[in-house]
């Protein structure tokens, strides 16, 4: 269950890639909290900096990618302090990550048994094998998969499977964060309800926080408690699910939801079609990164960034339409947005 607590704070994080042609800010100074037992959302077109967020919350950006500034406190302890072989550890039992193929992560001699046993052992979470091997079969099961399978390898299972099989891995070093990266993009839906309802229940029954990486806006608000929306490498608004799906703040928020499938469509209806496309992260748009898409565009927009701040309690948005210098620049020109 969600509470008060802070379990990840993320301060002022930048992260390049460093291309022939100059530096890709792929994520500009983002900041935000996550709360123990919490489901946050983090949502974006592609190529918004999600993914990278994601792997720079694990320190995982490799180069020519770089993590340049900011603070990454987790349970008060700033990760970006600590040596690459201590920040090895604390990714493996702290902190796990589910990408959306699986395979990837997994190793194509090891069989599932192995996987989880070895992961427990080098941790030194036991050192009986058979205790070890009667707990990660626990897993196994708790994961909907018959504890027989365990001796199978990652090819031998459905997608579905190795999904679960990455999240009895986390589970197996007794993670506090789950980060999923598009986890349930290669999955039919039927399999994808399954797997959001085991997420669920796990978050109510260990008090796990889950980060879902996602461009499926129906994912987001089927499971999680809080969204995060991304826009060229910045988060542009903050709240809970119930916040921002009724009354979207920003512009880019609001086309996103308009722009989702909707069975209270009427024939004939259209579905809103954002203009434009998001722009290139090697020369991003002076002022508010949206402006030259957005429908509400003013003078200021183009020239000044607007800051990212709470318009209500909990609901953070950065745009000028929220802000008290928009409001003088509107009464000076006497326009009206
Ligand atoms: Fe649109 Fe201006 Fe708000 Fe950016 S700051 S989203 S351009 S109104």
């Amino acid at each position: 269950m969600m509470t008060n607590d802070i379990l990840y704070s993320i301060q002022d994080l930048n992260v390049e890639y460093e291309t022939r042609i100059g530096a890709l800010k792929a994520v500009d100074n983002v900041s935000f909290d996550i709360q123990k037992g919490e489901i946050l959302g983090l949502v974006g077109e592609s190529g918004c900096g999600k993914s990278t967020l994601g792997k720079a919350l694990l320190r995982m950006i490799e180069p020519p990618g770089i993590i340049t500034s900011g603070k990454l406190l987790f349970d008060g302890l700033d990760l970006m302090t600590l040596s690459t072989s201590r920040m090895r550890k604390y990714r493996g039992s702290r902190i796990g990550m589910i990408f959306q193929d699986p395979l990837t992560s997994l190793n194509p001699v090891q069989n599932i048994a192995d996987h989880l046993t070895e992961a427990m052992l080098t941790h030194g979470m036991y050192s009986d094998e058979k205790e070890v091997r009667s707990h990660a079969e626990e897993l196994i099961d708790r994961m909907g998969i018959r504890p027989e399978r365990i001796d199978d390898y990652p090819h031998q299972l459905s997608g579905g499977m190795r999904q679960r099989v990455m999240i009895a891995l986390a589970l197996a070093l007794n993670a506090d964060l789950i980060i999923a990266d598009e986890a349930t993009t290669s999955l039919d839906v039927i399999v994808e309800a399954q797997f959001l309802d085991l997420l669920r229940e796990l978050r109510d029954e260990f008090n796990l926080t889950f980060i879902l990486i996602t461009h499926n806006i129906g994912v987001v608000a089927e499971l999680s408690d809080r969204v995060a929306v991304m826009y060229a490498g910045q988060i542009v608004e903050l709240g809970t699910v119930y916040e921002v799906f009724k009354d979207p703040l920003h512009p880019y928020s609001q086309g996103l939801m308009a722009s989702v499938p909707n069975i209270r469509l009427d024939e004939g209806d259209t579905l809103y079609k954002m203009a434009g496309e998001p722009p290139n992260l090697l020369h991003p748009p002076q002022g508010c990164r949206f402006h030259p898409r957005c429908p509400r565009v003013m003078d200021i927009c183009s020239t000044e960034s607007p800051t990212f701040r709470a318009e209500k309690e909990g609901h953070f948005v950065s745009c000028w339409l929220y802000e008290e210098l928009a409001d003088e620049v509107k009464r000076v020109s006497g326009t009206n947005s």
